[in-house]
């Protein structure tokens, strides 16, 4: 293999321009040319491709974002646009393509894998949904984005006594609310993969109020439904004074923690390493503190879980 492709793609998160610097520097370090592909699929199927040398990916890895841009792109979910895409890279000489992304976006490797053009998926998404890593690039960074939040709030609930409900990203994962609400120590964590009863939510306020409590933080993952009706409803069955906070985008963004620098630097190296070992449609992960590598297509098949003695802890620390 001499020459192989890099893009971003789907929702960003931080640590995507580490995993990209790490991509290219490990290539060149093995004499391989390196072209980023710049706004994910959609750039692909249009021939938005530039050869990429060390300096290209200087200064970024403190940077949150992605240097490539990311783009959804449904023609790329039908054959004509996979073959498109596929025709762009041989025009490039490009031999094997490092994906960045989410579920999504390793879908989109599998198909061209299928189609016969190694891919190796590299699981940049904040919300550490990806089955086959412990962790995903941007998780840790966005927990630390949420916990900075859970504080501040924190702050003025004490000063105020009121019911704080923050509603924190996950649509089908509830990893960010859990660890954040764990680390913020959040009275009540509500994620899309536990069932929760509204009554107990509400007898857990009551009696901590009745305790002397003066403030409770509930976190509540998007998945589970709106925060702001929520929070209605919470403050008309307790009667407690009850704000909501929606942290929404801010959560994607900022310069990407120690962890997932490093994180990105292993993955991004591993990535590479396997193409150029002949390996495709691998999707890289860390298990363990270990670098991993499994099947695209066994990792899309699998549900993703999360942790459920983390959830049984959180609730007996919150009592
Ligand atoms: P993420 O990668 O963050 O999960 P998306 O789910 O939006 O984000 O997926 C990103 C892109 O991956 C999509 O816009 C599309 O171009 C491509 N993609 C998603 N699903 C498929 C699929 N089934 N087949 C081919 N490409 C897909």
């Amino acid at each position: 293999m001499k020459r192989i492709g890099v893009l971003t793609s789907g929702g960003d998160s931080p640590g995507m321009n580490a995993a990209v610097r790490a991509v290219v520097r490990k290539a060149i370090y093995h004499n391989i040319e390196v072209y980023g592909i710049y706004q994910g699929y959609s750039g692909l199927i249009s021939g938005q491709i530039k050869k990429l040398e060390l300096g290209s990916v200087g200064d970024i890895i403190h940077r949150g974002g992605t240097m490539l841009y990311t783009a959804r792109c449904e023609e790329f979910k039908t054959e004509a646009g996979q073959k498109k895409g596929i025709e762009q890279l041989r025009k490039f000489g490009i031999e094997g393509l490092v994906v960045i992304g989410g579920d999504g976006s390793y879908r989109g490797a599998k198909k061209l894998t299928e189609h016969g053009f190694p891919c190796v998926g590299v699981p940049g998404t904040i919300d550490n949904d990806i089955p086959g890593t412990d962790f995903t690039i941007g998780f840790d960074t966005a927990l630390n984005t949420v916990i900075d939040a859970i504080d501040k709030i924190r702050d003025t609930a004490t000063s105020h006594e009121r019911t704080y409900v923050i509603e924190v990203m996950g649509r089908h994962a509830g990893d960010i609310a859990l660890w954040s609400g764990l680390a913020g120590g959040a009275e009540t964590i509500l994620i899309p993969e536990a069932e929760h009863d509204m009554e107990d939510v509400v007898a857990r306020l009551k009696r901590g109020h009745e305790r002397g409590k003066k403030h409770s933080i509930i976190i509540v993952a998007e998945g589970i439904g709106s925060g702001v009706e929520f929070g209605q409803k919470i403050q008309e069955a307790t009667n407690l004074e009850t704000r909501v906070s929606v942290l929404g985008y801010i959560q994607r963004g900022g310069s990407p923690t120690a962890f997932d620098r490093v994180l990105a630097s292993r993955l991004g190296a591993r990535a590479v390493e396997l193409l150029l070992e002949g390996k495709g449609g691998r999707a890289v992960g860390i298990q363990n503190n270990a670098l991993v590598d499994h099947d695209i297509l066994e990792i899309l098949d699998q549900a993703h879980t999360v942790d459920q003695t983390m959830y049984t802890l959180s609730k007996e620390l919150s009592i």
